[in-house]
């Protein structure tokens, strides 16, 4: 337990498991570094084989008790969950920005999306709903229900510590299912922070369980291969999530998987480009640019392309650099590889021809900074298009035509979202169809909504996180076939 790293607020760094703050047995620990020194913060439980089949067992124990708690129940619990987050929310917001680096305003705006989450499905706990039909044959009645999955493993990234927990806890409780949740080892606290404030909302002992580990390949594979977990619901690379999707196959489990993106912004001719910029501004750099919905390539009508970028630079230019918690509008990087990887891509965009508007060049000294960085004239064939940025890196490219925007924007393997800007809102809904992504930004440059369906088509992911949808990933439906 630590209750010095952020006033007022004490972080358990062992493993949750049955309602119980257990060691790690011989699997020893890890340490949590803060991306702004380098150093780190505090060492955690590194779970193990052995301790994440106690989860399981855990969850299993408690799972049918729950499946049976009254739906008010479960929501009146997940309801207090919110009430404590939102109460925490600046301890909770400080202790993210201690293990992940962000600016601690993005830290805040994190707190209180995820605990929407919590609302939003203490409101749709009580709200399932079954079908009831007559059979096309008249002879008897089809009836549908929605039932609990069963246990479900959680496997969460790093750029979202809370929000993607809760994204999937919320629902999962409302629908009546118990939980093993595996959080980043780059961000264990604040999943551990989140499975005690449950606990003190009134989640049963054994319903959410909480397993930092650094063995994340051996522990998925072994809990996917008991028969008793049934689902999985994975937000990460979709590297990870494709070999999660092999794991899940042996025992046929159902996925949620939400993947990569390289979200594409479209900025037509008509567009106001005061919306238009701040629209861009908040697409890319809400998280620093570690976002899975972060505009990883903006594209821009070639009669506009030179005021939308000399504005965007201008922008980009004007945002402070520092540690998160020292106010600043961007914090650093999560880690020194992720610093390599911008660094790279923005050197080979410039050796394709790029033009570097502002930015360009790792910051050096203590901790993982990269500055907002503005290219201009990519060639639409550079990698930096081709793969996430992850950082505050916004490339621009010219067209010429509307057909051309959709062509170079579906010319990817990801189609997470995609955001357009235009004055036109019939141009711009004809191509938020033409569009391949799961979700459209029109005129907006943040989609994300606990009562939206979030997720992606191609190689984005599978299924929805948030609203309605979210929920019945969840559940199974199972049909009764009734005469009366
Ligand atoms: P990652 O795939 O490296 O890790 C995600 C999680 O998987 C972590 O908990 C990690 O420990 C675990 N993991 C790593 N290797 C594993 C393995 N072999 N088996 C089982 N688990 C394993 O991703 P990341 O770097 O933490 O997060 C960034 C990625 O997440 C980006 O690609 C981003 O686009 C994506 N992301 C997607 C969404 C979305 O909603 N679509 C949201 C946030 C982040």
């Amino acid at each position: 337990m630590i209750d010095d790293l952020v006033t007022g607020l004490r972080v358990p760094t062992d493993l949750y498991v049955g309602g119980a703050w257990v060691g790690a047995g011989d699997g020893g620990r890890f340490d949590v570094i803060d991306p702004a020194t380098g150093l780190p913060i505090a060492d955690v439980a590194n779970g193990t084989v052995e301790d994440a089949l106690r989860c399981v067992d855990a969850a299993d124990g408690a799972a049918a008790a729950w499946a049976r708690t009254a739906p008010r129940e479960r929501g009146e619990i997940l309801r207090r969950a919110f009430e404590l987050m939102t109460e925490r929310t600046e301890q909770l917001a400080e202790l993210m920005v201690r293990e992940n680096g962000k600016a601690l305003a993005d830290a805040r705006g994190e707190v209180r999306y995820a605990a929407e989450f919590f609302r939003w499905y203490a409101e749709e706990a009580v709200r399932l709903s079954g079908e009831l039909r007559t059979a096309p044959a008249g002879t008897n009645r089809i009836m549908v229900l929605r039932q609990p999955i069963g246990i479900a493993l959680l496997i969460t990234p790093w750029n979202f510590p809370a929000a993607m927990a809760t994204r999937k806890i919320g629902p999962a409780l409302a629908a009546g299912c118990t939980v093993v949740l595996k959080p980043a080892s780059e961000t264990p606290l604040t999943a551990l922070a989140l499975g005690a404030l449950l606990s003190e909302a009134g989640v049963p002992d054994g319903v959410v369980n909480v397993l930092p580990s650094r063995r994340s390949g051996d522990v998925a594979s072994a809990v996917l291969a008991d028969p008793r977990v049934r689902k999985l619901s994975f937000t990460g690379s979709t590297e990870v999530g494709r070999s999660l999707l092999g794991l899940a196959a042996q025992q046929v489990v159902s996925c949620s998987m939400e993947l990569g993106g390289n979200a594409p912004l479209v900025v037509l001719e008509d567009a106001d480009l005061d919306v238009a910029v701040e629209g861009a501004m908040l697409a890319k750099m809400r998280n620093g640019g570690e976002a899975c919905t972060a505009a990883n390539r903006m594209y821009v009508h070639r009669a506009v392309a030179d005021e939308f970028t000399r504005r965007l630079g201008e922008a980009m230019a004007g945002l402070s650099v520092g540690p998160g918690l020292e106010d600043a509008a961007v914090g650093p990087l999560v880690n020194q590889a992720a610093v390599d990887k911008v660094s790279e891509l923005v050197a080979a965009a410039v050796d394709d021809g790029a033009r570097v508007v502002t930015g360009g060049e790792a910051v050096e000294g203590r901790g993982f900074f990269y500055p907002p960085t503005v290219l201009s004239d990519v060639p639409p064939t550079s990698r930096i298009l081709e793969e996430e940025i992850f950082g505050p890196v916004a490339p621009v490219v010219r067209f010429d035509s509307d057909e051309e925007a959709v062509r170079l924007a579906n010319r990817t393997e990801y189609g997470l979202v995609a955001y357009v800007f235009t004055r036109d809102l019939a141009r711009g809904l004809r191509m938020s169809e033409a569009l391949e992504a799961g979700m459209v930004g029109l005129n907006r440059g943040v989609v994300s909504d606990p009562a939206a369906p979030f997720g992606g088509v191609k190689q984005s992911g599978l299924g929805r996180e948030g609203g309605h949808e979210g929920m019945l990933e969840y559940t199974e439906s199972k049909y009764v076939a009734v005469e009366w």
